[in-house]
């Protein structure tokens, strides 16, 4: 089942952006993942091509009008299971087992917000799932569902060259990635540690657990809280 994302958004043009690249752009070309991209302004009934009104209530900025984004939604997905995702900065935290999980399925239907964001009424009524790429507010949820796009392609059967070489990346097993070192084996007086180059596996493989887990603790002990990890016991 080839993995398939259709963006609803009003810029189109930003897809596949930096998704055409590299190892995500080759798996696209091969078929191995597909994307769409639906113009929502494409569903606007005025001559003008209205989106957007004023906020109720009064405010700045203008509000996406739910006739026209629901009746977009619709066009793509009656009769369509893949989850409805609107990008949002409001939404839940993008995780890595949130990508785990839309990697697992046949694809995603990504709503991209604009202006002060969209009539509440058509969250509600089309059941879309807002989440967030972080505590910042971007002009657009293109970026935001190119960033989801892009965790969730990397994982894709087969899009990796290197299947192990996703193992023992960062939030995988709930701790960041260990450091990573490579040649020469001495940069401006810095030397490679020596446990690296010793050949002993199960050596190596206790430095970088060890490693691992003083980043996590140092740097974000929110992963560990909670947690019981073979080396946190
Ligand atoms: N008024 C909104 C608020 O304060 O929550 C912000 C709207 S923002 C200017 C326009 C659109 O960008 C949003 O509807 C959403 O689609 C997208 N966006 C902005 N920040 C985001 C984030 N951190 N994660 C995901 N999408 C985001």
């Amino acid at each position: 089942m080839t993995f398939r994302a259709t963006i609803l958004t009003l810029y189109p043009e930003m897809f596949p952006g930096h998704l055409a690249l590299s190892l995500a752009g080759k798996a696209l070309e091969r078929g191995q993942w597909a994307l769409d991209t639906v113009q929502i302004r494409d569903f606007a009934q005025d001559r003008h091509r209205t989106v957007d009104d004023t906020p109720a209530g009064g405010g700045a900025g203008m509000v996406l009008k739910p006739d026209i984004l629901a009746k977009a939604i619709d066009n793509v997905s009656d009769g369509d299971n893949r989850p409805r995702l609107l990008m949002s900065p409001r939404g839940n935290p993008l995780t890595q087992e949130k990508v785990r999980e839309l990697a697992a399925g046949g694809g995603v239907v990504i709503v991209c917000g604009r202006f002060e964001g969209v009539d509440q009424r058509v969250i509600d009524g089309r059941n879309l799932e807002e989440v967030s790429i972080g505590d910042y507010v971007l002009s657009g949820g293109e970026p935001a569902a190119l960033t989801l796009l892009d965790a969730v392609v990397r994982i894709l059967p087969g899009v990796m060259g290197n299947a192990l070489s996703g193992t023992h990346e960062s939030f995988e097993n709930g701790l960041l990635e260990h450091p990573q070192y490579t040649r020469p084996q001495v940069f401006e007086g810095r030397e490679i540690p020596a446990v690296l180059t010793s050949g002993n596996h199960a050596a190596i493989e206790k430095w970088r657990l060890e490693e691992a887990e003083r980043l996590t603790r140092t740097r974000r002990p929110d992963l560990l809280a909670g947690k019981t990890h073979p080396v946190t016991k």
